[in-house]
C-alpha cells in the first residue's frame, strides 16, 4: 500500500537534488568542473538506479491494486481479511474485527498471532488454507469472547497474489449461523419424528390398536400395520365392500349405517365427537369372528380441505366375554340359552333404529306353541324343557341371514328377522312360520313320537307398525291373538284392527256384564227322527238377550268370548242349564231326549273336560247316553292326537258326540275315521242346495252312506222344506233339525213341543 507513495518521494527527492544543484553551480570553483560534472554523472546514474529500482519494486508490488481491495474488503460485510502466508500482512474488515472481538491491528507481530490463532479456531493452517483455494469451503464455529455468541462461518480462501516470498490471499466468510441453526432444528425436529415414529409404532403394537384412515369420498379405508394383522391382508389399502364382507352379517348394518354418516359428512357439519362402533371382523375365511371397537374421528383435515374420517380398532373380545357372561346373566334365557325379554327389547329397540336410518325392514314374529301346557302335562317338565331347546334351536336357524330369536314367556317366542328386499318381503312371516311348523312336525320321534307340536303366529313390521319396537311388538302379539279367535294359525298386524278390538273391547266389557247378571238364555231347537216324525232330541243354543229385549246372536259374541276365554263360562253355565233341564224334563215324565250342547275347541282341550262333564251328570242324576257334545271340524286345526284321546275318554263315559257343521271345514272324511263319533251334522249350506244341486245331493248321499257303513248316524241342519226332509230321508238320513220342525225356542215353548210329543197334547197351559 505504501509502494506507490514511496517511488513519489523517491522521484520528489531526486527532483529536489537536481534544483539544488542547479542552484549551486555558480558556487563551484573552475577546476571543479571535472568533479561537478562526475557529480552530476553519478546524480543521473544514481537517478536511473533508483528509478529502475523502483519500476522493479512496482512490477513487483503494483500487479493488483492492494488499496482497492483493502476498500472493497472494508465494504464488505461479512468477515474478510487479506493476509499474507508469512503471518506478516493481515487486513481485516470491520466485521471481521467483530467476529474476533479485536480492535483493527496494523501490527505484523499482532497479525502473525491473530492469524495463527484464527486459522486455529477455524480448524485449518493457513498453509492448508493456501492450498485449498477456490470454491472450497471450511466451516468454523466461533465464539465471541465478550458475547459468547456463537456463530457459524463458511470460509473460502482466494489468491491474491503469489510471492515466493509471501504470498497474498483473501479469505471471506460467509455468515451460515441461521442456516446451521434451521439445519440442526430441522435435523432435531426429524429426530424427534423418527422418535415419536418409533414410539408411536411401538406403542401401537405393545397396545394392539390398528389404525383406520378414509377420506369421506373415497370407498377405501387406509390400514395401519396392526390394522392390516386384524383383517388379515397385505397391503395398506382395503376397500370398503371387502371390509364389509370380513363382518359378521348381524354387524354389517351397523356399518352401513356408519357408511352413510361418512358420506353426509361435510366440512361444515363435522363432529369433534369421538364415536364407536363395535363390530366382528374375520380375518380369514375360516369365519372365526373377533370384536373389536371402532373408535373413530370425524373432524380431521387433509390438505385438500376433504374430511378424513378415521379411528383405533381395537380388539375388545376379553371385555366382551366379559359382557357376555353379564349379559348371559341379565339377557339370556336359561332354558334355551337365547335372548329373554329383556335382550329382545334393547336389541330390538336399536334393530328399529337402524331401520329408520337406512330405511330397511325388520319382520318381528311372535310365536305361540299351540297347548304347549298339555304337552307339559303329558311328557313333564323335563322332556317340556328339552322340547323348548328344540323349538329355540329350530327358530335360530332363521336368524343365521339376520336377526335373532328370544323367548319371552313360558311357550312364547319373538323372531325379529331382517328382510334385506328393497321393496319389502311381505311373504317372509308365513313362508318362515310354514318352515317352522314343518320343522316343529318333524320333532315327532323317539320319546315324543306321539307330539303334534304346532305354533301359531302374528306377525308386524318394523318401522312401519309401530312408532317404537315396542309398539310394533306389541301389534304383534296382538295380530297373534286375533288370529287366535280367528283360528289362524298366523296372523299380520293390519291397523283396522284397532277398530275391531275396541268394539270388541266394548262387547266384551258386556258380555262380561251380561253373564254375570245372567241376562244369557238357552234356547231349545227340536231334533226330529225322521221315521217316526218325533221329537228325539235337542240342541241347546244360547242367547244373549239384554235388559231392553234385543237378541244378540251367538255367532256375534261367541267369538269374542272364544278370544277372551269367557267361553269357558258360557260352556259351564250351558252344560249345566242344559243336563239340568234334560234331567227335569225326565223327571217330569216327557219322552227323553238327548241334549245337545256346543263345544268350542277351547272348552274341548281342558284336561278336566271328562270330570267337569261327569259332575254334571252325576249331580243332575242325567245318564250320559242323554248328553251330545257337538264340535267342529276346526278342532282337527289342533292336536288330532290330544283331541282323540280326549274324545276316546268322553265316549267311554257314554257321551254321544256330534260332528257339527260337518263338510264346511278343514277336515275330510279321513277324521270321521279317528274320531269316535256318533253322529254326522250335515251343514246346512248343503242342505239348502239339495233339492236344485245335483253335487250337494252327491256328497250328502255320500256322506251318509259312509257314515252308515261306519256305524254313525246323521242329521240334517237348516231343514226349511218337506222337500228336503223328503229327499235326506230317501238318503238314508237319520234325522233332521230345522225351521221346519222348529225354530230355537225357550225351555216353555220347548217343554210345550215335549208335552205333544209324549202325551199328543199340550200339559202346560
Ligand atoms: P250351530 O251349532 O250349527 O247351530 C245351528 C244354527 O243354525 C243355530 O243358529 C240355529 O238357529 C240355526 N238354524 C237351525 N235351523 C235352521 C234353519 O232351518 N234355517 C236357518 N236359517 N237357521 C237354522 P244360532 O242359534 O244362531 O247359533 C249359531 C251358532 O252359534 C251355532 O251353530 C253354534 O256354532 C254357536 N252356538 C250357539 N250356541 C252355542 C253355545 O252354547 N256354545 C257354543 N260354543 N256355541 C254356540
Ligand atoms: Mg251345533
Ligand atoms: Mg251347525
Amino acid at each position: 500500500m505504501q509502494n506507490k507513495n514511496l517511488i513519489l518521494w523517491i522521484e520528489a527527492f531526486f527532483a529536489v537534488l537536481s534544483i539544488w544543484v542547479l542552484f549551486m553551480v555558480d558556487s563551484f570553483p573552475e577546476n571543479s568542473m571535472f568533479v561537478l560534472r562526475l557529480y552530476v554523472l553519478l546524480l543521473i546514474v544514481i537517478t536511473i538506479v533508483l528509478v529502475l529500482a523502483v519500476r522493479y519494486y512496482q512490477s513487483q508490488h503494483s500487479a493488483i491494486d492492494i488499496d482497492r481491495i483493502c476498500e472493497m474488503v472494508r465494504q464488505v460485510e461479512t468477515p474478510a481479511f487479506i493476509w499474507s502466508d508469512d503471518l506478516s500482512t493481515l487486513y481485516t474488515n470491520e466485521a471481521m474485527d467483530e467476529l474476533l472481538g479485536i480492535g483493527d491491528t496494523d501490527d505484523p507481530g499482532d497479525s502473525a498471532v491473530l492469524l495463527s490463532n484464527f486459522f486455529h479456531l477455524i480448524g485449518v493452517s493457513p498453509r492448508q488454507a493456501a492450498e485449498q483455494l477456490g470454491e472450497d469451503l471450511y466451516e468454523s464455529a466461533i465464539e465471541n469472547p465478550e458475547t459468547h455468541a456463537r456463530r457459524t462461518i463458511s470460509w473460502t480462501t482466494s489468491l491474491l497474489k503469489k510471492s515466493p516470498h509471501a504470498s497474498l490471499y483473501f479469505t471471506i466468510g460467509f455468515e451460515t449461523t441461521e442456516l446451521e441453526d434451521a439445519k440442526y432444528k430441522l435435523m432435531k425436529k426429524a429426530e424427534d419424528l423418527t422418535q415419536s415414529q418409533r414410539r408411536y409404532q411401538l406403542s401401537m403394537k405393545l397396545s394392539g390398536i390398528g389404525i383406520l384412515l378414509c377420506e369421506s369420498t373415497k370407498p377405501v379405508y387406509y390400514a395401519s400395520d396392526e390394522a392390516q394383522q386384524f383383517l388379515g391382508i397385505d397391503t395398506d389399502h382395503i376397500t370398503f365392500a371387502d371390509f364389509r364382507k370380513k363382518l359378521h352379517p348381524d354387524d354389517r348394518f351397523l356399518f352401513d349405517e356408519y357408511l352413510e354418516n361418512i358420506r353426509n359428512t361435510k366440512p361444515n357439519t363435522l363432529s369433534s365427537r369421538p364415536r364407536f362402533l363395535q363390530l366382528r371382523i374375520s380375518a380369514g375365511a375360516d369365519k372365526h369372528y373377533i370384536w373389536y371397537s371402532y373408535h373413530y374421528h370425524e373432524n380431521l383435515l387433509n390438505q385438500s380441505g376433504k374430511p378424513i374420517i378415521g379411528g383405533a380398532l381395537i380388539d375388545i373380545t376379553t371385555e366382551k366375554n366379559k359382557d357376555a357372561m353379564i349379559e348371559k346373566l341379565a339377557f339370556m334365557d336359561e332354558i334355551t340359552e337365547i335372548a329373554n325379554r329383556n335382550k329382545l327389547m334393547h336389541d330390538g329397540e336399536e334393530t328399529y333404529r337402524l331401520c329408520q336410518t337406512m330405511g330397511t325392514y325388520c319382520w318381528v314374529i311372535v310365536i305361540d306353541l299351540d297347548r304347549f301346557h298339555i304337552i307339559n302335562d303329558s311328557y313333564g317338565y323335563e322332556n317340556g324343557d328339552k322340547i323348548l331347546k328344540n323349538v329355540a334351536h329350530i327358530l335360530c336357524k332363521y336368524t343365521a341371514s339376520g336377526g335373532f330369536a328370544a323367548r319371552v314367556s313360558a311357550d312364547n317366542f319373538v323372531l325379529v328377522l331382517h328382510d334385506y328386499t328393497v321393496a319389502g318381503d311381505d311373504e317372509m312371516p308365513v313362508r318362515t312360520l310354514e318352515h317352522i311348523r314343518s320343522d316343529l312336525s318333524e320333532m315327532a320321534e323317539g320319546d315324543f313320537a306321539s307330539m303334534n307340536l304346532t305354533c301359531s303366529a302374528g306377525f308386524a313390521r318394523i318401522p312401519s307398525d309401530g312408532h317404537s319396537f315396542h309398539e310394533v311388538l306389541e301389534h304383534a302379539e296382538f295380530a297373534l291373538a286375533m288370529g287366535r279367535g280367528e283360528l289362524s294359525y298366523i296372523m299380520g298386524y293390519d291397523a283396522n284392527m284397532h277398530e275391531e278390538i275396541l268394539h270388541q273391547g266394548e262387547m266384551e266389557k258386556q258380555l262380561f256384564y251380561a253373564i254375570e247378571q245372567h241376562h244369557l238364555q238357552l234356547y231349545y231347537q227340536p231334533k226330529v227322527d225322521l221315521k217316526t216324525k218325533k221329537i228325539m232330541g235337542a240342541e241347546a243354543l244360547i242367547r244373549w238377550i239384554k235388559p231392553d229385549g234385543t237378541m244378540i246372536s251367538p255367532n256375534v259374541f261367541i267369538p269374542i268370548a272364544e278370544k277372551t276365554g269367557m267361553i269357558s263360562d258360557i260352556s259351564q253355565f250351558v252344560l249345566r242349564e242344559a243336563v239340568a233341564q234334560t234331567a227335569l224334563w225326565q223327571g217330569m215324565g216327557l219322552s227323553p231326549i238327548v241334549m245337545s250342547i256346543n263345544f268350542a275347541s277351547g272348552d274341548f282341550y281342558q284336561a278336566n273336560v271328562c270330570e267337569v262333564v261327569q259332575s254334571v251328570l252325576v249331580k243332575n242324576g242325567l245318564k250320559p247316553q242323554y248328553l251330545e257334545l257337538e264340535l267342529t271340524e276346526r278342532l282337527a286345526l289342533g292336536d288330532i292326537n290330544y283331541t282323540v284321546q280326549q274324545m276316546n275318554a268322553l265316549r267311554d263315559m257314554g257321551i254321544l258326540l256330534a260332528m257339527d257343521d260337518f263338510g264346511t271345514g278343514y277336515s275330510s272324511l279321513s277324521y270321521i275315521q279317528l274320531l269316535p263319533l256318533t253322529l254326522l251334522k250335515l251343514d246346512r249350506s248343503f242342505i239348502i242346495e239339495i233339492e236344485t244341486d245335483k253335487v250337494a245331493q252327491e256328497i250328502c248321499s255320500a256322506v251318509i252312506k259312509i257314515a252308515k257303513s261306519m256305524d254313525i248316524e246323521t242329521i240334517a241342519e237348516g231343514v226349511e222344506y218337506e222337500g228336503q226332509a223328503q229327499i235326506l230321508k230317501d238318503m238314508g238320513c237319520d234325522y233332521i233339525q230345522g225351521y221346519l220342525y222348529g225354530k230355537p225356542m225357550t225351555a216353555r215353548a220347548f217343554q210345550k213341543r215335549l208335552e205333544i210329543n209324549t202325551y199328543g197334547r199340550e200339559l202346560t197351559p
